[in-house]
């Protein structure tokens, strides 16, 4: 899933980039003040997404547009003005996790974005022995600076990444030159929106902790699901008392495990449903077709080794038992198959139920709901 959304992520933009090459005459001429309202929105919904990356990331750009527009007297070519800006971008684009708003990061983001603004409005006073050195060929450095954050590998899957990236490849394309300034704001904006608005697809239909759909995806899914579908509610065998045992990371642990091999059962979609339920949802097939699926991959969880740490240092330490432990967890599966008039909550129950038989009789099995 967040595969196929990273793509999705990198090649709409890109092929809006790719815009001037194929047409030619680009009449269509959006008017600026739009541009800044485009990129208003994505403040707003960086804003309320939390991510201030690319909050920063956006604010040079309106600076930018508001100056295409004249009410700021930016200009971009002033000695060390654009190279203030890429190692501005180049820095937001190298940080991550959220922080206070008066953490030194950020206070350094707000100087840089200031001391740009200052250099771009001729203000910053720059001493002769330096002016010397203001039109140094800049290519090899944006490269670089492009380059570096892509190198990192939490850059591909990190929510809010790709929002903060865009504004940092438009000065490469800047100075290679690829559209019209005022082209380039504007795919910058509308990169930054399709990136936040797939965080925000993320976000709410994505779990977080197994990175299969979740709960409120699967409500939609039935929502508008056709007829007959089939609905397996899957609860993992005695987990409270794994985490009691384990501890909490080692249950998300397992979590993750479980998620991943329910993901693979065929013909099928896994969700997590809450805690440590998931459900899977066949759209279509009887009972008979679909039990060797479940049946398969309730046997792939149960056989799957989990490798324990062991908790006890002080035994290791003294050299027994280094080996590490590896045990196992199962699960119980309910299954329901819609019928004509029924409502999802009704599928919902049967399923529930039948689960509730699987636990009673002894876990780690199936039952159909009749
Ligand atoms: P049963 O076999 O009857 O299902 O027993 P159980 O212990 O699995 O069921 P119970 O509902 O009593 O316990 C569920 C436990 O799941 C309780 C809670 O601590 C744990 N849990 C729920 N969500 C998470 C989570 O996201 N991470 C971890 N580590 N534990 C979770
Ligand atoms: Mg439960
Ligand atoms: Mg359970």
């Amino acid at each position: 899933m967040q595969q196929r959304l990273v793509f999705i992520n990198l090649l709409l933009p890109l092929a809006l980039l790719g815009l001037p090459v194929f047409v030619v005459d680009m009449t269509f001429v959006l008017p600026k003040y739009l541009v800044s309202v485009l990129l208003l929105v994505v403040l707003g919904r960086a804003y309320l997404l939390l991510q201030q990356q690319t909050l920063f990331a956006v604010v040079s750009l309106l600076l930018l547009t508001l100056s295409f527009e004249g009410l700021v007297q930016l200009d971009i070519q002033a000695p060390f003005a654009s190279t203030c800006l890429l190692l501005f971008l180049w820095f937001v684009n190298l940080q991550w996790g959220q922080r206070s708003w008066w953490h030194p990061v950020h206070l350094l983001n707000v100087a840089f974005l200031c001391l740009f603004v200052g250099l771009a409005l001729r203000l910053v006073p720059i001493p002769n022995i330096l002016s010397i050195y203001s039109d140094l060929p800049l290519k090899w450095l944006v490269i670089f600076c492009v380059i570096s954050p892509l190198l990192l590998s939490s850059m591909w899957t990190r929510l809010g990444r790709w929002a903060a990236y865009w504004p940092l490849f438009m000065v490469l394309l800047f100075q290679f030159e690829w559209a019209k300034q005022e082209y380039l704001v504007l795919w910058t904006a509308c990169a930054c929106l399709i990136s936040l608005t797939l965080d925000t697809y993320v976000l709410a239909f994505v779990d977080e902790l197994t990175g299969i759909m979740g709960r409120r995806a699967l409500m939609f899914k039935l929502k508008t699901a056709d007829k007959h579908y089939s609905l397996v509610m899957v609860d993992v065998d005695h987990f409270k008392k794994f985490n009691d045992t384990h501890g909490h990371q080692m249950g998300d642990d397992v979590l993750k495990v479980v998620a991943s091999i329910l993901g693979k059962t065929d013909k099928a979609r896994a969700y997590r449903y809450g805690g440590e339920e998931f459900v899977l949802l066949f759209k279509k097939g009887d009972a008979g077709d679909i039990t060797p699926f479940i049946e398969a991959t309730r046997e792939a969880i149960a056989n799957y080794k989990l490798h324990i740490k062991s908790k006890n240092r002080e035994k290791n330490k003294r050299g027994q038992s280094r080996k590490r432990k590896s045990i196992n967890v199962t699960a119980s599966f309910g299954l329901a198959r819609h019928v004509s008039g029924e409502t999802l909550e009704e599928v919902i129950e049967r399923a529930d139920k039948a689960l509730y038989t699987a636990k009673s009789s002894g876990r780690n099995c199936l039952v159909v709901a009749k």
